[in-house]
């Protein structure tokens, strides 16, 4: 196969681009995908002071590299879970990335903080990932806002937003439909978020990682436990590989015509969010979910 724009030999082929490309050209491509997103959703600006959540896998680093090399002013924010055999791997790379680009890097220690994920697992007695979750997009919103970040930006691919929307849609969940989407402004108390790489599969972003030199991080967690989200990414990819395109074709068209119609309903029929009496943090309840893991992991503590 020969590369679509200079005809040297491809070291990467896109079916569902109808399109191979060399080293060069393949960093061309990625990046265009990523200036086109950014530029259809209106998800940046120049002057925007950017964060980047960066857990150690290729999605993350990959968007701080490219994000940077086009120009944006980014930081990079690290959560060290403290999970042994995973945390120090994950903190390590990101660290080594963000040392040799000269990026900025804060990094919040759970251990620090009472939620040592191992931890919160013990004393909550049922499956850890969704309060570890909570815990991640608590401090991801929290940092932004107390040091005066204007968004925050995730490295989800086209794969984890069409795997999410796919779950939503099965649940007709519509409060969740309504918020999916590359953006969520900033209200009420959350900071804006942005996932300026949602036009790129985990292939292309992995193949981009691989052709950057990123080192990413190998430790799986052990706790992980193969949720339905890799089912429905399995399903997908046979669709994808039978009809070259389906994807980007059915997040876009959700995005263009689906959404609007969740977020109207939501308007008028969803829950009101109030600031958590306790840290101020905002909810739907009194309490917000990560002051309740707190409240669960200290009672056990006499
Ligand atoms: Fe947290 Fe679960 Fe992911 Fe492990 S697999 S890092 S516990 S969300
Ligand atoms: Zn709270």
């Amino acid at each position: 196969m020969k590369c679509k724009r200079c005809k040297a030999t491809a070291a990467v082929a896109l079916p569902s681009h109808h399109a191979g490309f060399c080293e060069e050209c393949y960093d061309l491509f990625f990046t265009r995908q990523v200036e086109k997103g950014i530029r259809r959703q209106k998800l940046l600006t120049f002057e925007d002071r950017v964060l980047v959540a960066l857990s150690g896998g290729k999605d993350s680093l990959a968007l701080m590299l490219v994000l940077s090399k086009l120009g944006y002013n980014v930081t990079g924010l690290h959560i060290d879970l403290a999970i042994p055999g995973s945390s120090p791997v994950a903190r390590g790379v990101v660290e080594r990335f963000c040392h040799k680009h000269g990026f900025k890097l804060i990094v919040k220690e759970m251990a620090e903080e009472g939620l040592a994920i191992p931890l919160v697992k013990a004393r909550l007695n049922r499956p850890v990932c969704s309060a570890c979750g909570k815990i991640k997009r608590y401090f991801f919103n929290k940092t932004a806002l107390d040091e005066g970040y204007t968004v925050l930006a995730t490295g989800h691919n086209l794969d984890d937003e069409i795997a999410r929307l796919f779950s939503n849609t099965l649940r007709w969940d519509i409060a969740y439909l309504s918020d999916q989407g590359p953006a969520l402004p900033a209200e009420g108390g959350f900071a804006r978020k942005i996932k300026p790489l949602y036009r790129l599969s985990e292939f292309e972003t992995a193949n981009y990682s691989f052709l950057q030199g990123i080192e990413y991080h190998y430790a799986p967690c052990p706790y992980s436990q193969g949720a339905s989200f890799t089912q429905y990414k399995k399903l997908w990819a046979d669709l994808e590989d039978q009809m070259p395109g389906r994807k980007l074709d059915f997040y876009l068209g959700f995005l263009e015509r689906g959404k609007e119609i969740f977020a109207r309903h939501e308007q008028t029929h969803g829950d009101q969010l109030q600031p958590c009496e306790r840290c101020g943090y905002p909810t739907s309840a009194e309490v917000c979910g990560v002051c309740r893991i707190r409240e669960a992991v200290s009672r056990d503590d006499g």
